[in-house]
């Protein structure tokens, strides 16, 4: 199977995407809210269906702040695919269907058997620049590892975490990314660089990515 992904958008723009992983989250989620608000900033969500109907109301805020949701799979489960419930519950969130996409643990051979069907209506979306921010303790090691990472530059997507696919450490995990945040968008506009939502990004060729049925 060839799958089409989108690694990063078109080069010769000064945006860059943020993209947050693994909510909808509270009250995590609202803090990131409230951080980009502030910040006058967009972003992308790639929701976990069941997190979207398990927090509805988090869900709510996340579309009424006007900012653009992705389908991260329905259970987040390694090679089940699961997209389909997921993309029912966003559609009945949201309104509209996602048009964005992200594979769990951007492992794509494991989902082969599902992913042709992915292409249809809906960018993959992976990352250029990924930091394990859900490994890190220190806020300050999250921030330099985007804003020096070596392919940070105009049409980067970053991918960060604001929640977790189990409940036991949803609540621990994404706080030292939040911490980090401020000085992570603060990085980023003195490099030069805005960021926008994925409906904002210029995209151009995408990466293929050869998966086997097995
Ligand atoms: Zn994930």
């Amino acid at each position: 199977v060839d799958l089409s992904i989108y690694r990063h958008g078109k080069r010769n723009q000064s945006s860059v995407a943020l993209t947050f992983d693994d909510g909808p989250n509270p009250t995590r989620t609202e803090e990131v809210i409230d951080i980009l608000d502030q910040a006058r900033v967009r972003a992308t969500f790639f929701v976990i269906g069941k997190w979207v109907s398990a927090f509805p109301a988090t869900m709510k805020r996340l579309v009424e702040a006007g900012h653009v949701i992705g389908n991260h799979s329905d259970e987040h489960r390694r090679g089940v695919c699961d997209f389909d419930r997921a993309r029912t519950r966003i559609e009945r969130a949201t309104g509209k269907p996602s048009a964005f996409l992200r594979v769990p643990y951007f492992a794509y051979q494991p989902y082969a058997p599902c992913l042709e069907g992915l292409n249809h209506g809906t960018r993959v979306i992976d990352a250029d620049v990924r930091t394990q921010d859900y490994l890190q303790s220190d806020p300050a090691t999250i921030a330099a590892r985007v804003l020096d990472h070596p392919q940070l530059r105009g049409g980067s997507i970053i991918v960060l975490h604001d929640g977790s696919d189990t409940a036991v450490d949803r609540l621990s995990r994404p706080q030292p990314m939040i911490l980090a945040l401020p000085s992570i968008i603060a990085g980023l506009k003195q490099r030069g660089l805005t960021p926008v939502g994925l409906d904002e990004l210029a995209f151009g060729s995408p990466h293929h990515v050869q998966t086997s049925m097995r």
